[in-house]
């Protein structure tokens, strides 16, 4: 029999935070929770740590301890703040630690599991585009194994399990377009928050959803690539693919392209990450062929979404470049989900402030940390204020 994994989830009460739960009471022979973090939602972490008796919940908003701690049994420990979820995925019974917490705040616990060798699921793609360099050196020094969570680098990844270390001539790097992407650039100017929450395939929490409306999640995720599969920038190709069937492509040497192809589940690229190298049961929409009406293919249009632009700009800049576009990009989406600026207001900002930091070419931890702080910053003095 297989030894059930242990395993932590930060961001327990995200978007992926709770489709991994869902994986896991699909697969209770082959995973057990072993402890979850969530920063605010008090509630749904009771409720995740009751039914799943979860023995280590962290809540990293130290004003909702009380909350929490009244609401759970003795049996269930409950710890608060950030540095505690960081100690707890160390813990030595812990096989796999999702990463599925929101933007740089998951760096530091992701950085935390990585130093002890665990497995890391990774969805938290901000960690790679913030300190893709650091972060994929700590993994390599301490045998960590990343899996990716995202759906375009979990289909890249499959796609390589039979490459036989023959290298890669291109990433296809599929994009939905989102909501906007019929939409003309004046229309998306005066995009309302409703429309840009509105994705056409996948069902995302807030913050993903926007940067899915602007594409800076696609340039995130030509970053996290980068990083992922050590390939250099001019190796990745991002191509939209409005019906995401399709969800990355890897082409070789003879041209040869392999594909990814299934439902957009999330589950899949989760339950895969945790299982690897096992394939489980999921239950779900499968592809019907017959009812295909076609797969199209386009260039994306950089001026209509100039995010992905920047971080085409950042990538090749490196340093901590990236860095700052992802802080600007933090403060910005913040800003368009309060209604104090427009959408077009997002690449404005990140490129401001991508021009206004100064540039470190090799960023130690400490610096990525700083230049993160002084970019929020320097962004919210851009941004009106409510
Ligand atoms: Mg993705």
């Amino acid at each position: 029999m297989t030894k059930r994994k242990n395993i932590a989830v930060l961001g327990s009460t995200g978007s992926i935070g709770t489709q991994t739960l869902d994986v896991v009471r699909q697969h209770p022979d082959r995973f057990r929770i072993q402890m979850i973090s969530a920063n605010n939602s008090a509630e749904l972490l009771v409720q995740q740590a009751l039914a799943f008796q979860v023995p280590h919940v962290v809540i990293c908003n130290p004003d909702k301890y009380r909350e929490v701690r009244d609401a759970l049994p003795a049996s269930i420990q409950v710890h608060a703040g950030i540095d505690e979820a960081c100690a707890l995925v160390q813990a030595p019974e812990t096989d796999v630690v999702v990463a599925a917490m929101v933007g740089f705040s998951g760096l530091k616990p992701t950085l935390s599991a990585i130093s002890a060798g665990k497995t890391i699921a990774l969805a938290n793609k901000e960690t790679l585009v913030a300190a893709g360099a650091l972060v994929m050196e700590q993994a390599r020094v301490c045998r960590a194994p990343i899996l990716p969570v995202d759906s375009e680098h979990s289909a890249i990844f499959q796609c390589l399990q039979g490459a036989q270390g023959n290298a890669i001539r291109l990433i296809h790097l599929t994009a939905s377009g989102g909501p906007f992407r019929t939409w003309t650039h004046a229309q998306i100017a005066h995009a309302r928050k409703e429309q840009a929450l509105k994705h056409p395939n996948w069902d995302m929490g807030a913050k993903i959803t926007i940067d899915s409306a602007t594409m800076m999640n696609k340039g995130f995720e030509m970053i996290e690539a980068k990083w992922l599969f050590d390939v250099d920038p001019s190796r990745i190709h991002v191509v939209v693919h409005p019906e995401s069937v399709i969800h990355s492509m890897v082409e070789f040497a003879d041209g040869a392209v392999i594909a990814q192809l299934g439902s957009p589940d999330m589950r899949l690229p989760i339950q895969l990450a945790m299982a690897f190298p096992e394939r489980l049961p999921l239950e779900g929409k499968r592809l019907n062929f017959s009812e295909l009406q076609g797969l199209s293919f386009y260039e994306p249009d950089r001026e209509k979404f100039p995010c992905l632009q920047l971080a085409s700009v950042a990538m090749e800049r490196g340093g901590n470049i990236p860095c700052a576009m992802n802080a600007a990009n933090e403060a910005a989406v913040a800003a368009f989900l309060q209604d104090r600026i427009g959408i077009y207001d997002i690449p404005e900002t990140i490129s401001r402030v991508m021009d206004g930091v100064n540039f470190v070419s090799n960023p130690s931890l400490e610096d990525i940390f700083a230049c993160h702080e002084e970019a929020f910053r320097m962004a919210e003095t851009f941004l009106r204020p409510l």
